[in-house]
């Protein structure tokens, strides 16, 4: 009998986590892995941002910090809202923490009790799910296709609400799939919560900065459901930042106070070096998160055009983020070697074993049909992924 509680032994690994340690691995066994798994920049953090840490510590910033954040960071954040988003918030409404990933499971264990209703989209990323297990939530899915741009409906949102929701929770740019609500596509979506005033609504704009098609729309930016929106949003991914581990939740003062007092007996404050170098990269200009923006569209481009040169794959153009979510079920039921590919996990492995390409299967994002391909990778690479993709499908049979 395991000695671990049930909790941990019902939680799932991170998909996205182990797709690129396998790929790791095979790397080190000396095979040459393109790596399109993993949802990382692959740019470097801006040097004004290291800069500001290197003289972080040569200033002391070395101690605890205020558990929510340095005040002068998470006035830093209302700054940015307001100035980019046109939203007011008050600086004690943010809470600074190890990352969006931390944010997202303080807000869940501060809002959800055992039994509570999460409406979650599908296809979402990975983390949603298991985190709504970790609180005792109930999942509840609104499923989605590449045929409706993986986009929820209001009558789908309406459909799925009951007297046990609590929370509805998104992407937008969404991982896994790009695509990016517009503001009237909001606009129905909030005539349907304005029928629910005891729904919150967890709104992850961590892809903020990474969108094709328009300035950034939030769902916060409306009156009429404002106090009951979380925007998770951080630095990792407009900064290329995922390893200085910052992130930060904008939400009513009750919700924020909870977190504050969650994050006080789990982590405390997250790295003062850290927080010192996001200080500064909003203190500067959005010049690296544009050069970023246009190398991301510009691979966009070109995958989405070798990936429709591929017999099968349905595949939708994602308007940001770094992700293409295509529907692989053409190939359900083909051979190659013996080997029969039943699901879009198994082809994900196949990839991996016969293209030495690693992506993520779409299970874990809560849809069996479809594979994840990051495009965070050089140009170079991602043609010789799309080319030894394209050659290992053709094999199956
Ligand atoms: N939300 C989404 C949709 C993500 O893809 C990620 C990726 N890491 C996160 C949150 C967490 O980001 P962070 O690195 O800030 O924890
Ligand atoms: N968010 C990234 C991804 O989806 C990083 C991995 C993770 O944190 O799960 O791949």
């Amino acid at each position: 009998m395991s000695a671990l509680s049930n909790r941990i032994n019902n939680l799932s690994e991170s998909a996205t986590i182990k797709m690129a340690k396998m790929g790791r691995e095979l790397a080190a066994k000396g095979v040459d892995v393109i790596n399109l798994s993993f949802g990382e920049p692959d740019f470097k953090t801006p040097n004004y941002v290291k800069d500001a840490a290197k003289k972080a510590m040569d200033d002391n910033y070395t101690y605890y910090t205020p558990v929510a954040g340095y005040p002068e960071l998470r006035k830093a954040v209302v700054a940015k809202l307001k100035n980019e988003n046109g939203l007011d918030y008050d600086f004690s409404q943010v809470v600074v923490s190890t990352g969006a990933k931390q944010s997202i499971a303080n807000v869940l264990f501060c809002l959800v009790n055992p039994g509570d209703e999460v409406i979650i989209p599908t296809p979402y990323w990975v983390s949603y799910s298991e985190v709504v297990k970790l609180v005792e939530g109930k999942c509840v899915f609104i499923d989605t296709t590449v045929d409706q741009d993986f986009k929820i409906s209001p009558h789908q949102l309406e459909a799925a609400i009951t007297p046990k929701t609590k929370l509805f929770m998104f992407s937008s740019p969404c991982n896994p799939t790009g695509s990016v609500y517009s503001k009237s596509e909001l606009e129905a979506l909030v005539k349907v919560f304005e029928k629910h005033p005891d729904v919150y609504i967890l709104s992850d704009e961590i892809y903020e900065y990474i969108n094709f098609v328009d300035k950034h729309e939030s769902i916060a930016q409306f009156d009429s459901v404002k106090d009951r929106v979380i925007i998770i949003n951080g630095w990792s991914k407009g900064y290329a930042m995922t390893g200085w581990r910052l992130g930060y939740s904008a939400s009513n003062t009750e919700i924020a106070t909870a977190c504050d007092k969650l994050q006080g007996q789990i982590t405390s404050g997250t790295s003062s070096i850290s927080q010192r170098a996001g200080l500064a990269a909003y203190a500067g200009s959005l010049e690296s998160v544009d050069e970023m923006r246009n190398a991301f569209k510009k691979r966009r481009d070109i995958v989405y055009k070798l990936l429709k040169e591929i017999d099968g794959i349905k595949v939708n153009l994602p308007d940001g983020a770094f992700y293409f979510f295509p529907d692989v079920t053409y190939y359900f039921g083909k051979s190659y070697n013996g080997k029969t590919i039943n699901d879009a996990d198994e082809l994900s492995i196949y990839l991996l074993e016969e293209a030495h390409v690693s992506t993520v299967g779409g299970d874990s994002f809560g849809d069996k049909k479809s594979i994840r391909m990051s495009y965070a990778a050089s140009e170079e690479k991602l043609v010789e992924a799309m080319a030894r993709i394209k050659a290992a499908l053709g094999k199956l049979k």
